[in-house]
């Protein structure tokens, strides 16, 4: 077994974007992200405090809005609307979930393509689709980051996504698929799914289930990428896959955490420099 270093991939690709960073700060240009929080979900609050942090130490300004948890819709669009229109701001993210009285899709749709560096909007979803893209959702290009960080090609090979969610299954086939993967996508509702994760030469678990795959569910030498962020019964974070059962038969796994966690944010803060470039029409 070979273990993925998310943390070290991760910190390599922020320290390419801070280096490109400090290059445009030369150059007068500087790099912003919005962040807006809505309501006091102690979990979001974590998620935005590491992506200020994370800001701050590869040179980018964040600009943080922290919005009362009784915002309206009007607000909200408010916001986002001013976000859009300042050239300061390059990056704007949403942290979601947020409260059930706000309509996300319409936040989504809001924030303007070339700003949206979670790849949510559906102009940049059609993009990812046809293979044109400027950004991709950070998980799923985090964990391609950490595929060619084996060394394996994904070319040719079978590739099983476990979950087909917007923001992590769907997307994650489609750039397994860009990469000549064939892929399959499973679900809650496959039937027999130990018989096709078997076969996975490449297998992406995101479940949201603890411990779900089993060393009998892969493939003898397979790439596991672990994408689950779940807590076991002790508390724990823990992964959707059982690390201990599967680490002899894979040939490359990822740890949970130190997996795709780390590399969330790293891609977060790449979007953000590629949106800086672009609006400032630097290659
Ligand atoms: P989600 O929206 O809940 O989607 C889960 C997917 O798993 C669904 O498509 C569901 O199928 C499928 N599924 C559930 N039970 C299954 C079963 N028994 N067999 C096969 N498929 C099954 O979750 P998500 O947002 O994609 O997130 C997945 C996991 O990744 C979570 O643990 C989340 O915390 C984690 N995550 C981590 C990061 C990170 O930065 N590391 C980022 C995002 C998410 P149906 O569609 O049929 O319901």
């Amino acid at each position: 077994m070979n273990l993925i270093d998310g943390k070290a991939v991760s910190a390599a690709v922020r320290a390419k974007v801070a280096e490109e960073t400090a290059e445009l700060k030369k150059k007068g240009v500087s790099v912003g992200l919005a962040v807006i929080i809505v309501g006091d979900d102690p979990a979001s609050r974590v998620y935005v405090n590491n992506k200020k942090k994370a800001c701050a130490e590869v040179g980018f300004e964040s600009f943080e809005y922290a919005l009362p948890a009784e915002t309206t819709q009007e607000e909200l669009n408010a916001l986002v609307d001013k976000l859009n229109s300042d050239p300061k701001v390059n990056g704007i993210l949403c942290q979601l979930p947020l409260p059930s009285h706000l309509d996300e899709n319409e936040v989504i749709n809001r924030i303007s393509p070339a700003k949206d560096v979670d790849a949510f909007h559906p102009a940049n979803v059609g993009h990812i689709m046809i293979g044109d893209y400027s950004f991709l959702p950070c998980t799923p290009a985090g964990v391609m980051e950490l595929i060619h960080s084996t060394g394996v090609e994904v070319k040719g090979k079978n590739c099983v996504v476990i979950g087909r969610s917007n923001i992590v299954g769907k997307p994650m086939a489609m750039l397994l698929l860009h990469e000549h993967g064939t892929v399959t996508i499973t679900h809650s509702r496959t039937v027999d799914l130990k018989s096709i994760t078997s076969r996975a030469d490449i297998l992406v678990a995101a479940v949201g289930k603890a411990n779900f795959v089993k060393a009998d569910m892969i493939k003898e030498g397979a790439v596991v990428i672990d994408v689950g962020m779940n807590r076991n019964e002790a508390g724990k974070l823990c992964g959707d896959v059982d690390f201990e059962d599967c680490k002899e038969k894979a040939g490359y796994i990822t740890p949970v955490p130190g997996g795709v966690g780390p590399m969330t944010i790293a891609m977060l803060m790449r979007n953000t420099l590629t949106a800086a470039k672009q609006q400032n029409r630097i290659k």
